[in-house]
Parts: structure tokens; sequence; C-alpha cells
């Protein structure tokens, strides 16, 4: 069972949920516990660890955006494994819409059955790789916000994002240690991509204090037509970095 921390909750993020949150979180535990004997979904098992890795970091990056201001938001969450952090944000968010997004069928197969355990009549479960996704049509703009954790380098990750976002639109990058080289790269990454840094956030998780940035990146312009490029390019040949020379 998972414990009871309202109180950290409450002071580390100004928010804790209500019972009916509660009680999904430990229906989200248990199911996740379930799901790991048929597949790989998470090594993150012991209680108070998946409190505090899955639920709590997965909705850090909400509170800085404010929870009111994303009620009926749209959102992405590419590569989501396990449904991190898409399923916690459902849950705390229950009328938004969310779609999660990995290219893993087996896992995708047994989210659509934790969702409905669930009763998170926003969400849905697509198992397709993130640049194949994103070349159907009605995918492209379709998102207010993008969620991608543990996925890629953050350049990789942001190229994965823009083609789903509006403009205006925003990727939230979860990531560790975070560092000016990296943030140089991104930058860079972005100018192709039609986006901007709005903001970058470091936190310290309330039980381990482990390092923890969450990446603001808004989407300023129309992403460009060469967008998404082929399966398996964006890892490849990684936007802001330069060929390295033979
Ligand atoms: N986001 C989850 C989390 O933080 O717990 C899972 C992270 S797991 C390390 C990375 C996941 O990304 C895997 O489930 C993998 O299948 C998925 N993935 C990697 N590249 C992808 C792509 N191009 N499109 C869709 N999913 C992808």
């Amino acid at each position: 069972m998972l414990p009871d921390l309202n109180n950290l909750w409450q002071t580390t993020l100004d928010w804790s949920p209500s019972p009916q949150q509660q009680k999904q979180f430990e229906q989200l535990y248990q199911g996740i516990l379930a799901g790991n004997q048929q597949c790989n979904l998470t090594r993150i098992t012991e209680p108070e660890a998946f409190w505090e890795k899955h639920l709590w970091d997965s909705l850090c990056s909400l509170i800085p955006l404010g929870l009111e201001n994303l009620t009926t938001a749209s959102f992405i969450d590419i590569g989501t494994g396990g449904g991190f952090p898409g399923l916690p944000c459902a849950i705390a968010l229950p009328q938004s819409q969310i779609t999660l997004l990995d290219s893993t069928q087996k896992k995708i197969a047994y989210l659509k059955t934790l969702i409905s355990q669930l009763g998170l009549s926003g969400v849905n479960a697509v198992a397709a790789r993130a640049e194949a996704f994103a070349e159907q049509r009605k995918q492209q703009e379709n998102y207010d916000i993008a969620l991608v954790r543990a996925v890629a380098a953050a350049p990789v990750c942001a190229e994965y994002a823009f083609p789903f976002l509006k403009v205006g639109g925003m990727a939230i990058l979860y990531r560790g240690r975070w560092t000016v080289e990296e943030e140089a790269e991104l930058s860079e990454a972005l100018a192709e991509l039609g986006g901007v840094i709005e903001d970058v956030q470091g936190f310290s998780t309330p039980i381990s204090h482990s390092e923890r940035h969450c990446l603001y990146l808004q989407k300023t312009e129309p992403t460009d037509a060469r967008f998404p490029r082929p399966v398996g390019v964006a890892n490849k040949e990684p936007l802001g970095k330069k060929p390295s020379k033979k």
C-alpha cells in the first residue's frame, strides 16, 4: 500500500489529492505491480519510491504552470512506458484529454486495461513511434502540452514533441542534472524547430533529495515541413550537434 503523504504533497507542491484521487493513485500502484508480472513497466515498485519517483515526480512539473490553468488542456505523453508522467497527471486533472504514446505494443495493451480500471475517460493509449504518429495530419498541432520523461537526449525529445504541439503550446522535458552545455545544444535545436526555452525549474525531490529539472519549451512558430524526420533519424543525427569530422 502507498504511504499516506498528504502533508508532503501540501508542503512541497501546495496541492494534495482528494480522497477519490488518493484511491486512484493506490489503484494505479496496484495495477502497475500486477502489470509488471506481464511486462516490464517499471523497476520502481517499493511504495515510498513509487510515490516519490512516479507520483510526485510526474506532477511536480505542472505546479509552476498552475493546475487551475490546465483543467481542460490536451496532453500527449511521449514514451510513456508504464504511464508516467501521463497517468498521475490524468488523475490530478480529470477533465483533461491525455494521449499516452509508446512504441512498445505490450505496454500499451496493458495501459488500456489499466485506464479503464481507473475510469479515466479522457485518456487514450496508442502504440506507435513518435516520429510515425506525428506524420498523421490530424495529430499535428493537436496538443497544448507534450510531456517527455526519460526517453532520449533533450534535443531528441524536443524534436519528437514539437510536431504535435499547437503554436503557443509547450513541451515539458523532465531531466535530472542539467548543464549549460546541454542548454546551449537544446537552444540550437529549438531554433530549427521553431521554439525557445521559456523556463527551467529546479526541484529537490522530497524523500531522496535527488536533483530534478523541468524544462519548459514554448513553440513559437509552426514546425517546418521537414519534421517529423523519418523514424530513427532524430536519434542518429540529433539537431544542435555539429556532425563530427572524420
Ligand atoms: N516515460 C516513462 C517513465 O519516465 O517512467 C518511461 C521511460 S522508458 C525509460 C522510455 C520509453 O520510451 C520506453 O517505454 C520506450 O518504448 C519509449 N520510446 C523510446 N523511443 C520512442 C519513440 N521514438 N516513440 C515512442 N516511444 C518511444
